[in-house]
């Protein structure tokens, strides 16, 4: 007989991107779903990974993380958004960003805890929040544009709220946040206990000459504030699974007590590659362009078909409507899609607690010129 268990998380089922990407093979459809390049990484950068196994580097590395590697990302901070960031005590490599998250959450969450996240949410989050018995206080983004309706995150601040979670770009509809988004952030943390968790796993992939708003800008923010990144969305290598968090000293001194008894260390020949190949500026600053291309690619190509896009700002998503297409709701519409159309996609709804449909699905163009051709040409024909 198999003992019975009671479920942490008795409403959820399997990540929709696994299911999409499943249904996507059964039914060998064009993958623009899940968000992953098709492309090859950098060769360098895995040459280097290998010089570092031969190097003799298979050995764990200091919970921590890599201390160069720590060290250049405190660089690049320092660089980019003016942070002063003490590689010591304020960085922490983990396995990806999603780990990064979890591990905040984690670390600062007691049951009964509020957190404030804004949907649609990447679907980690919630789960991740009541995991630990927290409840998520979930705020709707004003839709068409996703953007934050501060008055309503003002009057959703109680005496329990412990935290604010912000992603930027954003996941799934590439909407991304202004300065004067941070400035109410600002005001609304402002003299309380709030925590911020900024996930800015995209942070390079910005289009159309928009600033990203990194939390590392602001030290006042800082000292408040759990920021998740993640090597896999720079580096086109979503397999390696390893990003990192940068807080304050004592906020990740706790962090690092959770984080040290789950995965203690990450795999150390791609953290000796990574300590050398993120030096050079180059390798991250090129990608906002890069995939901004892809993005018009894709826009000019989907033109002719009876979708519409909305805009995307960053992150490797656009969204569209279909309403033209069908009436159907937004899962039932892309599971349709993948099976007899041949294109995978992911319903939006799937990012929403509720399931809120506004019958919009999510497209990847982090893909080959040869992928959005082969997917466009079938969408066409709806
Ligand atoms: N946050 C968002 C919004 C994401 O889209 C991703 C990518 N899956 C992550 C976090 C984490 O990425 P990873 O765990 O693969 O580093
Ligand atoms: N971040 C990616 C997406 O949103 C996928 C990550 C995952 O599969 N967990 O599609």
């Amino acid at each position: 007989m198999i003992p019975s268990i009671q479920s942490k998380l008795p409403e959820v089922g399997t990540t929709i991107f696994t299911v999409m990407s499943g249904l996507a093979a059964e039914h060998h459809a064009v993958n623009l779903g899940q968000g992953f390049p098709d492309y090859p990484m950098n060769a360098e950068l895995t040459s280097l990974v290998d010089k570092a196994m031969r190097d003799g580097y298979n050995q764990y590395v200091p919970m921590q993380g890599y201390m160069p590697l720590r060290e250049a990302i405190a660089e690049k901070a320092g660089k980019l958004y003016g942070a002063e960031i003490h590689p010591g005590t304020d960085i922490t490599i983990t396995p990806g960003g999603t780990y990064a998250i979890y591990t905040a959450l984690t670390t600062v969450l007691q049951p009964g805890d509020e957190v404030i996240v804004f949907e649609p949410a990447y679907d980690s989050y919630i789960p991740n929040i009541e995991i630990n018995g927290a409840v998520a206080v979930r705020l709707p983004l004003r839709y068409p544009d996703y953007s934050i309706d501060w008055q309503l995150v003002r009057a959703s601040v109680t005496s329990r709220t412990r935290m604010i979670m912000i992603n930027s770009p954003h996941n799934p509809t590439g909407a991304v946040l202004r300065e004067t988004d941070i400035q109410e952030l600002r005001k609304v943390v402002k003299d309380t206990q709030i925590l911020i968790l900024s996930d800015e796993v995209y942070e390079h992939l910005i289009f159309d000459g928009v600033q990203h708003e990194s939390i590392l800008k602001y030290p006042d923010l800082m000292e408040r504030a759990f920021v998740c990144f993640s090597f896999g969305k720079v580096y086109h290598c979503t397999g390696w699974k390893l990003g990192y968090c940068i807080s304050n000293a004592a906020l990740m001194a706790e962090f690092r007590k959770v984080h040290q008894y789950n995965c203690f260390s990450c795999h150390t020949p791609s953290q000796v590659a990574l300590a050398t190949f993120i030096r050079d500026g180059e390798t991250y600053l090129g990608l906002g362009n890069f995939l901004q291309e892809k993005r018009d690619y894709f826009i000019r190509s989907m033109a002719a078909t009876k979708f519409d896009l909305l805009h995307s700002y960053g992150s490797y998503f656009i969204c569209a409507k279909y309403h033209r297409i069908s009436r159907e709701n937004d899962t039932g519409f892309a599971t349709r899609l993948t099976m007899e159309n041949k294109v995978a996609t992911i319903p939006v709804s799937a990012f929403y607690k509720e399931g809120t449909d506004n019958q919009v699905i999510r497209f990847c163009f982090a893909k080959k010129q040869e992928t959005i051709d082969a997917a466009v040409e079938k969408l066409l024909l709806l």
